[in-house]
């Protein structure tokens, strides 16, 4: 599959349920957790592969999410700085605050009604992708001088991509 990069109109969209859990559906999402691990990213939208459904898929140690669906009904008061980066924005990495726990409901591949926990790195990959669902980049989420000086630097990249970093 072909990631979308910023600049594609999908990538601002939001997205629609899943209504039908059936073969394609897996299909998808196989493809989805393939092209992300070729891409060797952690967390993978279907908006960023231009399926405009709320789902996303995370690999992380080895280990592969599937969240169809989702919501999240809690989040911690605490926040906590990471750096983010985005298969969609390569080249970029640049330090978010969120939550460090969420409390996320989603549904699994067969439809089936889950609630999971989440706290440290895979908390942080949730909050991400799940902002995709809604059209919404790590980079919308930056200060305003740091987010300035990054739509800058992207609008140069793409007219002189040899300058990309
Ligand atoms: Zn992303």
């Amino acid at each position: 599959m072909e990631i979308l990069k910023l600049g594609n109109p999908i990538l601002r969209d939001k997205a629609s349920s899943v209504e039908v859990f059936d073969e394609n559906l897996k299909l998808d999402v196989e493809q989805m957790l393939s092209t992300l691990e070729s891409a060797k990213g952690l967390g993978l939208a279907g908006p960023q592969v231009g399926i405009e459904k709320r789902l996303f898929v995370i690999i992380i140690d080895d280990e592969r999410w599937v969240f169809i669906n989702p919501e999240i009904i809690g989040r911690s008061d605490d926040k906590v700085r990471y750096e983010e980066g985005c298969l969609s924005i390569p080249g970029y990495y640049m330090d978010v605050f969120r939550p460090s726990k969420v409390k996320i409901q989603f549904q699994d591949i067969n439809g089936k009604m889950q609630i999971l926990d989440a706290s440290g790195l895979l908390a942080r990959v949730i909050q991400h992708e799940y902002d995709h669902l809604d059209g919404k980049l790590f980079v919308d989420r930056l200060d305003e001088k740091t987010q300035e000086a990054f739509f800058k630097s992207w609008e140069r990249s793409i007219k002189h991509p040899r300058r990309r970093p």
